[in-house]
């Protein structure tokens, strides 16, 4: 089977979106074991001019027919004006759909019996919708990650303060974990004196900066002697 580049060798200067289709069509004759053999594109007839107008070349009649029929399913995309076949010419435009024959004018070519002449609108090229893509053998998983819920750093509010099931759940965990100076807290769920003064002992003995403020690196000291919050 002939190269797109040697079939498409005398298209000329016809116009990108007109060179683009003669590729779509090599290509889709070719997978579909149907092939166009050698293709015109520039010439003298008025259509020909236009660099809009393309002859392909095949061989039989079912190579014919399957690239009449690819251009006809696909003449909205391929802004087609008229294709000829076999001394009939279907038009989108006069009697659309309709075949209609034509004169005789005497030999196969002529009478389009060994190419189809197709004629386009002007218009950007617009590629065959691509196949859906298929998943990738191998999926990577992506890494676990807990949910990200934004914490509230827990501290001493002398003004409004802090209560909550995150405060209970500080006190608990201290009061257990740590029995030698929280034991004595009060588990009432309210960020006061006595939770700070906790704070800052497990603060100074984890070698943590001593704030009273339960942030982000005080809750990692914290989960490793197994209080979360
Ligand atoms: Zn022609």
């Amino acid at each position: 089977m002939s190269s797109f580049a040697y079939v498409s060798s005398e298209l000329g200067n016809v116009k990108p979106e007109t060179r683009s289709i003669a590729e779509e069509l090599y290509n889709v004759a070719k997978a579909a074991g149907r092939e166009i053999w050698f293709m015109w594109g520039i010439g003298t007839s008025a259509e020909h001019k236009t660099g809009l107008a393309l002859d392909l070349m095949v061989r039989n009649e079912a190579a014919g027919d399957f690239v009449r029929n690819y251009i006809w399913a696909n003449r909205e995309r391929l802004r087609l004006r008229h294709v000829i076949w076999e001394q009939h010419i279907t038009s989108t435009v006069v009697q659309p759909g309709v075949r209609r024959k034509m004169a005789d004018r005497g030999d196969p070519t002529d009478n389009h019996y060994d190419h189809n002449h197709v004629w386009f609108f002007r218009g950007s090229y617009r590629p065959p919708p691509s196949p859906t893509p298929k998943p990738p053998i191998s999926t990577p998983k992506p890494p676990v990650t807990k949910p990200t819920v934004k914490q509230r750093t827990l501290y001493w509010n002398k003004t409004t303060m802090l209560s909550g099931n995150d405060v209970l759940a500080l006190q608990k965990g201290l009061r257990r974990v740590f029995p030698l100076y929280a034991g004595r807290l009060v588990l009432d769920g309210k960020f006061g004196r006595a939770t700070d003064k906790a704070v800052r002992e497990f603060q100074r003995r984890a070698g943590l900066k001593v704030n009273g403020r339960v942030g982000p690196a005080t809750r990692a000291a914290l989960r490793r002697y197994g209080v979360r919050l």
